[in-house]
This record gives C-alpha cells, structure tokens and sequence, in this order.
C-alpha cells in the first residue's frame, strides 16, 4: 500500500501529466510556490467558480457579485490591520537554515499528540468490538488520559502565545517539546521574528513621484470600501451580501503542499451585511449553508469537519474552518467569520467618511456587522482532485487511473470517438459534436485503440466517451460509456443530448442546497 505521502506525490505528477497545473514558467525551473492552470485545470477551475458564484447569488435574492481591483489605496491596508498585523512568525533551524513558522511546528506537534490518541481508541475500538463505548475509554484509559492532558496543557500554552503575541514563548515551546527540524534532526533554532506577508510594488513613474502599493493579500477589502456603492446603486436592504471571485497574493515563506499554499491564489469571498445583535444567527446559518455546498459535491461527508478557532482576532466574535480531509490530514478549505462592525469602521475612521446604514424601518442610521465566507478556489481545486484520484485494478488483470470527479466540474464532459478514422465515421462523429459543442465542453479524439482512448478521458475525468461506430450509419444509435462504471448503452442520438445535459447540468446540486 502506497503511504498518503506517496499518494500525494502521484496526484501533483498526474496533475502535471494530464494538464490540470503546471509549476509556474517551469522552463526557467520555476517559482517557489507558483502555479500554471493548464487546459484542464483552467476548466475545472472554472466549474467551481461557476458552482460557488452561482450558488451564493442566485439562491440568494439579495446577494450581488463585484470585480474590484488587486491594487487598492495603501490606506486600505493601514485601516484593515494587514500593515501592521498580518504577519507569520517565523523561525529558522540554523544547522540546516531551513526556515518555518513557528505556529506551525507547534500545530504539527498537537496533531501528533491527536494521533497517538486515535491510535489507541482505533485499538481499543478493534479489541472490544461492539460492546467499545469511546467516550467512557477516552475518559478511563490511563494513558489516553495522559496524552489528553498534555495536549490541553500544550494546547493552552500555545494559545496563550499567540493571543500574547509572545515569540520569546513560541520559541521556547518548540524548545520545551523538543521539536526539531525534519532536514536537520536539531533542535538549534534562532529566536522567533515577524514577517509581513503582503507583497509591495510602486506606482507611479518618476522615484520622487512614486507610491508604494499592495498586491491585495485578501479580497475583502475591495467589498469593504464599495459597501455604499453597492448598497445605494443596488438599494440593497439588510441583510444583503457582496460576493467576488479574485486573486489575493501572500507572501508565503513556508509555501509547500502544491496549490494548498501559494504566493499567488484566488479567493471567493462574501460579506453578508447584517444587523447588529443578528450576526450570530447568521453565523450559524453561513456555517450550514457553506457545509451543505461541500457536501452536495459528493465527495464524502466524512471527509469534512468544522475547526472553531480557539484564537480569535480582537474584532471577531465567532470564527470556524471548513477543513477536509486531505492526503496531509485535515486542512482549512474555507473560513467563515462573524467580524463585527470592524471593517467598515476602520475604513469610515481611515477615510473620514460616514460607512453607515440607514435603516428606514427602524428610522436609524448604524453601521452593519458583517459575516464573512472566505474559500480558496485553489484549495477547492486541491481536495476535488485529492478526493477523486484512484487507481483501479480491473476484471482483465490491466489497471486504471480514473478521476472520478463530480461530473458538473468534470473540465471535458463528453469524448466523442469514431471507432475508425474512415468510412464516414468522422464526419458522423462532427455531428454529433457540433450538436453538443454549443451548450458544453466536449472533445473529439480518434486516435489510437478505443481502450487507449477511454483511459486517457478517464484520466482527465470525463464522466461520457460516446462512440460512432458503423451500426451508427445504419441504426442512429452511439455507444455511450460511464467513466465510473465502464458500463456501455446504445442510445439514439437524439437522445445524446439530454444524457450529457444531465451530466453538466447544475440544477439539480443548486434544487438540492436552495432553503
Ligand atoms: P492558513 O491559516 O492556512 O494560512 P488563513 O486562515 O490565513 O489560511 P484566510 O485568510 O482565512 O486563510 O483565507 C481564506 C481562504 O483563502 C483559506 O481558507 C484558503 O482556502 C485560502 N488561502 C489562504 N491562503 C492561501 C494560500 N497561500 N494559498 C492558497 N489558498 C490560500
């Protein structure tokens, strides 16, 4: 059994080798943490953009979409908190002069902790079969009850740290538990330092006319400033929402796991504007409403948890995670925060403007708090691909590599294949393109043996291949084959149609999610 390690590694490979994401002008050997979407990856990529626009508004009558600009004033950033506050803190191993952040070592830490305790539940679970009763083992076992109580003690140390901003204790944790770099195996670490992590460029063409700009490190602000625009052009009511799809640049140190963590990525976020004293409702309705998304894709249930955060921006009064199982464990996919009226506020207070609603109902004027829903597409990208790759032995001893994607992202909907490259079939095989290619992303292929054909469309994921073959001339008909099941129908082509706007069609994941 290949280890998750090995699987991930598979996966990046495939990724490369099938034209979903190349590493960014490779040519010139790359660039850290930068990533090229190829002709598959852009479709895919597209298909969940258009599954999260879509679902966020047009299910919700008062959610709007904008497009701001990545380069914003530089006050944006002043009155966000990112130019004094978004920073990691980093530290460096210096034998191997390896660098990391240090909350990151320490959450690793933690989870190796979780891991030992599920390993003896796992145990205890396969010894005691049905009668095993794990809440009363977890509070029972001697040494679950100890590696319990370190992880809470660690836990809140950690916590505590970072809450305090306090790196001489960051460093001395990692120092306590004994953490060591994984290139080195040493424990010979420098003190823990603050690192921005927003990029800067200039604008402007002469040096003393110059001005120093962002790349934006998050969307947000862009809906944050055009909140009045928004809401009076569109005489938006609250509780109303703001949704963009966009990219956000960060400067990542510790950039690995592929597109999990890069410098430059794309977001989509929503800021749902709402009363004060309503947010916390709110919260909890953006909570389901954005698991129900996931989990509608069909990629499993299990395979998704909320993480509440312990650590709460100042300004926050509620925050969760959406993680998914990864080949790495469970990672953060999506954040939904309940963010107060900060936002707003710091801008009205930066730009010396009133950023206020006017409730006509209640004859006052307030400035809304907001909920926030913030998802990676990229990170999307990555757990589709993850949760979809498998490689299958089949009945005649060959094996497959199939994407089993969920067929409304799938980049290729249907491969259309003449069984022979003459006798007409080809120009039978057009027609049945050109019916299609219309409405949705079909390919034709026509070379090599049908088997070889059918493994390649597995392999990018294409949930139909239909074939022409010479019965086709005589009866209408095409074959048509499942990717999952490999089970062929012929079907006439009139009906070929509705079969693969069955497979694209996202009516039914959106009829499903609606309240
Ligand atoms: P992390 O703790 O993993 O750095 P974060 O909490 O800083 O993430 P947010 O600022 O909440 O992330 O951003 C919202 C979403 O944007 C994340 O849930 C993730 O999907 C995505 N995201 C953030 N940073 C990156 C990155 N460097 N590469 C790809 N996606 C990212």
């Amino acid at each position: 059994m290949a280890t998750q390690e090995e699987v991930f590694k598979k996966i990046i490979a495939h990724c490369k080798e099938y034209g979903f994401v190349f590493p960014s002008s490779e040519i010139y050997d790359g660039l850290s943490a930068v990533y090229d979407y190829g002709q598959n990856g852009v479709e895919l990529k597209n298909n969940i953009k258009q599954y999260w626009w879509n679902a966020m508004t047009r299910l919700h009558s008062n959610i709007v979409g904008i497009d701001a600009a990545i380069f914003m004033h530089p006050t944006t950033w002043k009155a966000s908190g990112h130019v004094d506050a978004f920073n990691d803190p980093l530290i460096d191993n210096k034998d191997s002069k390896k660098r990391y952040r240090a909350d990151v070592l320490i959450e690793e830490q933690l989870a190796k902790i979780d891991d030992k305790i599920n390993k003896e539940v796992e145990k205890a679970r396969k010894r005691f079969g049905d009668s095993f009763d794990e809440a009363m083992f977890r509070q029972t076992n001697e040494r679950v009850m100890e590696h319990i109580q370190k992880r809470e003690a660690l836990h809140e140390r950690f916590a505590k740290a970072m809450n305090d901003n306090d790196l001489a204790e960051l460093r001395q944790i990692i120092v306590d538990e004994k953490i060591v770099c994984p290139i080195s195996g040493t424990c010979n670490w420098t003190d823990v330092r603050q690192f921005n992590l927003m990029f800067t460029t200039e604008m402007g063409s002469t040096a003393e006319g110059t001005m120093k700009v962002y790349l934006r490190p998050e969307t947000a602000q862009g809906i944050f400033v055009n909140f009045l625009n928004v809401q009076k052009t569109g005489r938006m009511k609250i509780p109303f929402g703001i949704a963009q799809i966009g990219k956000a640049f960060r400067n990542e140190i510790v950039a690995r796991q592929f597109v999990f963590r890069m410098k430059e990525f794309e977001q989509m976020e929503m800021q749902f504007f709402v009363q004060p004293g309503e947010e916390l409702k709110w919260f909890e309705y953006w909570k389901q409403f954005r698991l129900k998304w996931h989990k509608a894709l069909g990629l499993g249930d299990e395979k998704y948890r909320f993480h509440d955060h312990d650590k709460l921006a100042h300004y926050a009064n509620a925050a969760t995670d959406i993680e998914f199982l990864m080949p790495f464990g469970f990672k953060e996919v999506e954040g939904i925060h309940s963010r107060t009226d900060f936002d707003l506020s710091q801008h009205a207070k930066y730009s010396n403007k009133k950023i206020e609603y006017f409730d006509a109902e209640k004859g006052e004027s307030y400035t809304p708090y907001v909920i926030e829903t913030s998802i990676g597409v990229d990170r999307m990208f990555l757990s589709i691909v993850c949760s979809s790759y498998k490689e299958e032995a089949l009945a005649d001893g060959e094996s497959r590599v199939v994407l089993s994607l969920p067929a409304v992202l799938a980049p290729i909907k249907a491969c259309i294949m003449p069984l022979v490259r003459k006798d007409g079939l080809p120009e039978k095989a057009q027609e049945v393109l050109n019916m299609l290619k219309y409405d949705f992303k079909v390919a034709y292929d026509e070379k090599d043996s049908i088997g070889k054909r059918y493994r390649r469309q597995d392999a990018i994921g294409t949930p139909l291949c239909i074939t022409i073959d010479h019965d086709t001339l005589q009866d209408n008909c095409v074959t048509i084959r499942n990717r999952d099941t490999m089970q062929q129908e012929r079907v006439p082509i009139a009906e070929v149609y509705a079969k693969v706007a069955k497979e694209a069609s996202f009516s039914e994941i959106y009829k499903k999610i609606a309240d």
